[in-house]
């Protein structure tokens, strides 16, 4: 989690600092590119929305989908009636960006929808015609006073170095600030996404009105996402949600490319059906992440997969079976001797009041593996079928009384 989090936290400078090192080219471009670099963002457009659809990500479709509109009147490609040319730019700008700002935290605390609902409908309707609004209020038919967008909250020393207004940067702050604290609680592509376009969409408005410049970055931005909505696509196919570890495909690939020697050891939760016929599938699912954890830091140079269901695999390149058996008795000794805290809801009856009231309260339960362990040493031997040995390895070490390493 921590990871994903530090990844994005990472990744989306590391991205806009290579933008920032073209920047100084972008706009001397040859006249052929001047269209490619003025028109890239809507392909590129299109291509997000399309993929967050197909991953359900309609939260990011319609942030996609008002970025499309807002862009199109930004860059001037959409003709508007008189009645509608806003009178300053700069207005207008600041007020689309807080319009923004706004749509992406309603979508941050929104759920997910289906598109063809009415709920989706709604939405689309709405980010149809938010538009219109920074456009009426900017244009010359209006009684909105734009000075309120200059009111005055940091100090004066630093008001005066901004290159907007501390309205608009305190929001532009606290919408960041409120995407961090959701991507540390719960990092997701969606939120990801929200805080690279964000992150271009302040950098766009800092160069705004050198259009080369917010017509680059705003494409890079939307790189970026593409980027995120990837890996995210990877992750899903590649890991186990509920315990972070590599999953059964990333396994079979590997798989695919041992060739040396190589030791593989399955591991599996000891009478773990009982355990959560006695505290339930929430609690027994707390000790797979338990145990993964600590199955994915067994080390020895071992690659931890999540089998399937309570069971594990891992996997030791260039290691033989008496090397790797050190290691994992180590690994069940450790899981042995942890206390795995769990939480457990007991519910009770409140005396005075006849309710029922529900307690968590913490518990300590003791958890053992069992590990069959296999290696292709000195055999011709196929991964598949050294799994089978690891498998029947394992079942020997249930057999002889669970808690313990077979060969
Ligand atoms: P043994 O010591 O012989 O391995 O006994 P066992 O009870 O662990 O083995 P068995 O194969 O009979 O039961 C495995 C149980 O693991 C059954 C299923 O309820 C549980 N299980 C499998 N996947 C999950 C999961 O994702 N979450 C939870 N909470 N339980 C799971
Ligand atoms: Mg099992
Ligand atoms: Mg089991």
């Amino acid at each position: 989690m921590i990871k994903a989090f530090i990844s994005t936290l990472l990744i989306t400078p590391a991205f806009f600092a290579v933008a920032l090192l073209f920047l100084p080219w972008v706009e001397d471009v040859p006249a052929g590119l001047e269209m490619v670099r003025h028109y890239a963002s809507y392909p590129l457009l299109i291509l997000t929305m399309l993929l967050s659809l197909s991953f359900n990500q309609t939260r990011l479709f319609f942030v996609l989908y008002l970025t499309a509109i807002f862009l199109l009147l930004i860059l001037g490609d959409v003709k508007l009636p008189e009645f509608f040319s806003p009178i300053d730019q700069y207005v207008f700008i600041q007020l689309v960006f807080l319009f923004y700002l706004l749509t992406v935290l309603f979508f941050l605390f929104s759920k997910e929808c289906d598109i063809f609902s009415l709920r989706g409908f709604v939405r689309l309707i709405f980010c149809t015609a938010l538009p219109v609004i920074p456009l009426l209020l900017a244009g010359e038919h209006t009684f909105f006073n734009p000075d309120w967008l200059s009111v005055t909250i940091f100090p004066q020393e630093i008001s005066q170095k901004l290159p907007l207004p501390d309205f608009v940067v305190a929001f532009y702050l606290l919408t960041m600030c409120l995407l961090l604290i959701s991507l540390l609680l719960k990092p997701a592509a969606v939120e990801s996404s929200f805080f690279g376009l964000l992150a271009g969409a302040g950098l766009s408005l800092y160069f705004f009105p050198e259009m080369a410049k917010v017509e680059f970055i705003f494409s890079f931005a939307l790189v970026l996402v593409l980027i995120f909505i990837l890996q995210n696509s990877f992750h899903l196919a590649y890991r186990d949600e509920l315990t972070g570890l590599a999953g059964r495909r990333a396994l079979r690939e590997q798989m695919d490319k041992l060739s040396a020697d190589y030791s593989i050891a399955m591991l599996d939760i000891d009478f773990f059906k009982k355990f959560n016929d006695r505290y339930g599938h929430d609690v027994g699912d707390q000790v797979l992440k338990m145990v993964a954890q600590h199955i994915g830091k067994a080390g020895g140079g071992s690659k931890a997969y999540r089998y399937g269901g309570e069971e594990f695999t891992l996997v030791f390149t260039g290691r033989n079976v008496a090397e790797v058996k050190p290691v994992l008795e180590t690994l069940r000794e450790a899981i042995a001797d942890t206390a795995f805290k769990v939480r457990s809801k007991t519910r009770k009856r409140a005396k005075s009041q006849g309710k029922r009231k529900s307690d968590t309260t913490q518990k300590s339960v003791k958890i053992t593996i069992s590990i069959g362990i296999a290696g292709n040493q000195g055999t011709d031997n196929t991964p598949e079928d050294v799994i089978k040995i690891a498998d029947k390895a394992l079942y020997r070490a249930k057999k002889k009384g669970r808690n313990r390493v077979s060969t």
